[in-house]
């Protein structure tokens, strides 16, 4: 193993609240959210950041950090947006170097609750938060069944 805690997680050798998973992606809870239902997207092959990230890869990291943007809005989470981010380099201050875009979903109005989060990165009910992320997904691709 490279030492490297996502890879570990890709591997299952690391513990996660995983969310979604694929050949290529996976995407499981931050395990210090800033709001509740913060969901990290990375790759499954290793890249430091995006220096390293095949081009390819980092639009469908992106397609999926959109999908989910989109089913916190429509699941329990009922969220009003999220904020996508990569930060890229240790210049950007990322600390886990391996790819990885957060998605955090944000409700109208919760600046106060958001910078309160930003500040503690305390966990929430992760079962319960999983779940209402998941539904969202269903609900998604329900509406994408109907068209
Ligand atoms: P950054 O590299 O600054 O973009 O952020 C790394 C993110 O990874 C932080 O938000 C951490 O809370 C999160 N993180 C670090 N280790 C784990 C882990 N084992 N499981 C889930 N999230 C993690
Ligand atoms: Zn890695």
């Amino acid at each position: 193993m490279n030492g490297c805690i996502f890879c570990a997680i890709v591997a299952g050798e690391a513990p996660a609240t995983k969310i979604f998973e694929d050949d290529t992606l996976v995407a499981f809870l931050d395990i210090r959210p800033i709001t509740r239902g913060h969901t990290l997207v990375i790759p499954k092959s290793h890249a430091s950041d995006l220096d390293h990230l095949d081009p390819e890869l980092g639009g469908v990291l992106f397609g999926f950090g959109h999908r989910l943007a989109k089913a916190m809005r429509r699941g329990g989470l009922a969220a009003d947006g999220a904020n996508l981010l990569i930060n890229d380099g240790k210049a950007a201050f990322q600390t886990v170097h391996h790819v990885h875009l957060h998605v955090i979903p944000r409700h109208s109005g919760d600046i106060l609750r958001f910078a309160r989060g930003f500040v503690l990165r305390r966990p929430h009910d992760r079962d319960s938060t999983a779940a209402a992320i998941r539904s969202g997904l269903d609900r998604l691709a329900d509406e994408e069944k109907a068209v």
